[in-house]
């Protein structure tokens, strides 16, 4: 596609820091030790602001899985080793320290993040390391109240016996984890968080497009003093190492985060062991506005920002806007409007809104579907087209006129392209909604609280946003009903999916 609108991108060197840290090739962790990948193969890490190569990556593949698992392993199935032995007070304590390290780290990580992934650094700095920071302090405070029941027995065919029953919350045992880029650091923070508050072993593949906050995060979690071996992380492509970790026989877990696509792959690729499977997927999450809104400047801007939060890079993003009939014109008017003034450039300049998508495949992917939308009918109302010619800029883009069966209204974007359409009525609009494979998120802006909890109970998705939209706390359990998951992420559900539950019951 031809980028229709020249765009000045400033070049920013970053800090001397940042370039400290790129410097040299960046390596695999394996048992404490940073170590080049087994074949010594690298991969180039790119700004996609300009394209420019800004590191070398270590490429581990099934081989540097096997090693990793082995090492995790090792850890989990030692009686004896310091984390098998640790009190949960003491581990609270670890994670915690871990929190605090990022927050110590703050300016860093955001910067990295920013260079690698495109966001702009002060979105990085007020949310995603902050989020990351207050996820480990969350769990922290779990690890000494991961709990078991005392249970009554009734055991009808052996009278009068007596039994003390009780449950104990075990560790799943050696988890593999699997990462998008589009939230590199606070990805890794959502895994493994809960993974070391309960108590197993972990080897953790970023994204091969944003592995940089993610070393970082090894070295933070090093110096915090979490043993060796119980955090591995090891860089390359997804084909390759993950799906070498997804299949391995040694894993008795994965935790997957990614496209409904890989997630199926990863499903399949789990079941020669039957490791459990958890998975944070895709979504066209419907965002619904009543005419009764309470305010509608303020509606229009959640609006705008449901979508183009990230780049519109967001599982949960807000794709779909309906708009109750009567106040449809002035909504999207409002939305093209807020589209329009969003200052494009790179994250680290530090007047930038938005930035790049993170990648040239992303850019092809975003910038497909708004042809495809284009001519299959639907009229673009703003935006529709890269911007300027180098880097991976996209128009924020507002389209109507698409009809539900479009793919641009049924697939997933994954960039800042919202497809507005108005409607009548609450029957119409919940059914409307639920249709599709989809089911992470939704929005409902009214002012009628009634119609408000009536709509969201109506709703299949595993978040509902009323009167906001992308509302995250370490408390507050993600993820998605149908095709967009299989159990959530963060709140203390997620402590159950990586705990077993042993029965004990002893004869008195
Ligand atoms: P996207 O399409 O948005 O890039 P993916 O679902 O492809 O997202 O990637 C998310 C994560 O899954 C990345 O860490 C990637 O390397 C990994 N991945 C991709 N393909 C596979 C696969 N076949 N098996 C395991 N992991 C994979």
């Amino acid at each position: 596609m031809v980028a229709t609108a020249p765009l000045d991108i400033p070049v920013i060197e970053p800090s001397s820091r940042v370039k400290g840290f790129l410097q040299s090739q960046r390596q695999i962790l394996i048992n404490g030790k940073w170590q080049d990948s087994s074949s010594g193969k690298t991969f180039a890490v790119y700004n996609p602001a300009n394209g420019d190569e800004i590191a070398q990556v270590a490429e581990g593949d099934a081989e540097d899985i096997n090693q990793a698992v082995a090492a995790a392993r090792k850890v989990f199935d030692d009686p004896n080793h310091a984390w098998n032995t640790m009190t949960p007070s003491e581990r609270g304590k670890l994670i915690w320290k871990i929190g605090d390290l990022i927050l110590e780290n703050l300016d860093e990580l955001a910067e990295l993040e920013s260079l690698d992934n495109g966001k702009p650094m002060g979105v990085a700095k007020v949310a995603d390391v902050p989020l990351s920071a207050d996820l480990f302090h969350y769990m922290a405070g779990w690890v000494t109240k991961i709990e078991g029941n005392t249970i009554p027995i009734s055991v009808p065919y052996a009278p009068g016996a007596k039994f003390h029953a009780f449950t104990m919350r075990e560790p799943v045992g050696v988890v593999g984890q699997i990462i998008p880029w589009n939230f590199p650091l606070l990805m890794a923070a959502w895994k493994l968080g809960p993974v070391l508050a309960t108590g197993n072993c972990v080897v953790l593949k970023p994204a091969e497009q944003t592995p940089l906050t993610a070393l970082r995060l090894g070295e933070i979690i090093q110096e915090a003093g979490v043993p060796d071996g119980v955090v591995n992380i090891v860089t390359g492509m997804g084909e390759t190492a993950g799906a070498a970790l997804a299949a391995h026989d040694d894993v008795d877990k994965v935790a997957f985060t990614g496209s409904t696509e890989v997630g199926k792959m990863i499903v399949n690729a789990a079941s020669g062991n039957l490791k459990k499977v958890t998975l944070e997927l895709g979504g066209k999450s419907p965002n619904i506005i009543f005419k009764d809104t309470d305010d509608l400047e303020a509606t229009i801007a959640g609006a705008a920002s449901a979508i183009f939060f990230n780049h519109g890079q967001c599982c949960c993003a807000g794709s779909r806007l309906y708009v109750e009939k009567d106040i449809f014109d002035d909504v999207i008017a409002g939305v093209s409007a807020a589209a329009e003034s969003i200052k494009l450039g790179p994250g680290l300049a530090a007047d930038t809104e938005m930035g790049p998508l993170v990648s040239d495949e992303q850019l092809n992917r975003v910038t497909g579907y708004m042809s495809a939308g284009q001519e299959a009918g639907a009229t673009c109302l703003t935006g529709g087209t890269r911007r300027g010619d180098q880097g991976y800029f996209v128009s924020p883009t507002v389209i109507k006129n698409a009809s539900d069966d479009m793919s641009i209204v049924r697939e997933e974007i994954f960039g800042p392209v919202v497809v507005a359409d108005p409607f009548d009525d609450i029957e119409e609009i919940v059914a409307r909604s639920n249709d599709s494979t989809y089911g992470l998120a939704a929005g409902i802006w009214t002012n009628d609280i009634s119609k408000a909890h009536r709509t969201a109970a109506r709703l299949r998705a595993g978040t509902v946003w009323i009167n906001c939209y992308n509302i995250f706390d370490a408390a507050l359990p993600f993820g998605g009903y149908k095709q967009s998951g299989w159990g959530r992420e963060m709140g203390h559900e997620v402590l159950d999916l990586y705990t077993e539950t042993k029965a004990v019951c002893l004869g008195l």
